[in-house]
């Protein structure tokens, strides 16, 4: 199953110059839902993982299902001001323009092997500043895995020490 089928590319949206993929086609269709689920979880196993973190919003999408057929728990990383306890936080870089992200202080313990899971590797903000609230909770960043990386954005290279998956590239 081809799953670049199920990803649509809307043009300068939502800034002029922007090409976002949109991922809602493949998690409308079931099978390829599933598939592109399951290929994560292929991924993941052998990796001892014992929880995995996604970022708001689609992180949640495509990060759920995956620590659900894993066995493990599921930590969300929020923008701010939306998690009630105890928070770290970190800011970062979007494609289009800046933000702050939060995880729970209570969520990840020492020594966990953590995984990051996000829809989208555009630039690498998001999944570097989820990665640094991580290690500031004493956790082990084992993996981060996307349905879709932005090659030309070169976001694999602020994250070159961790081990990178992707499901589908676009320039
Ligand atoms: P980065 O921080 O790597 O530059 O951007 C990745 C984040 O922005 C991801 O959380 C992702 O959801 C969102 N994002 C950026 N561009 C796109 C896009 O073209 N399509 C989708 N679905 N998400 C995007």
């Amino acid at each position: 199953m081809d799953l670049s089928n199920y990803i649509e590319t809307i043009e300068n949206y939502p800034e002029d110059g922007i090409s976002f993929r949109d991922i809602t086609p493949l998690m409308a269709d079931g099978e390829a839902y599933r598939a592109a689920i399951n290929q994560i979880v292929d991924y993941a196993e052998g990796k001892k993982v014992d929880v995995v973190c996604g970022p708001e919003a689609r992180g949640f999408i495509v990060g759920c299902p995956v620590a659900y057929e894993l066995g493990v728990g599921f930590v969300p990383a929020r923008k701010k001001d939306k998690l009630p306890r105890e928070t770290v936080e970190a800011s970062y870089g979007l494609e289009y323009g800046e933000d702050v992200i939060q995880i729970h202080q209570a969520d990840i313990k020492e020594g966990q092997k953590v995984l990051i899971v996000d829809d989208l590797l555009a630039t690498g903000g998001t999944v570097k500043a989820t990665i640094e609230l991580v290690n500031r909770l004493g956790g082990e960043v084992v993996g981060a895995a996307f349905l879709i990386e932005l090659i030309s954005l070169k976001g694999r290279e602020k994250i070159q020490e961790y081990d990178i998956f992707s499901l589908m590239k676009y320039d």
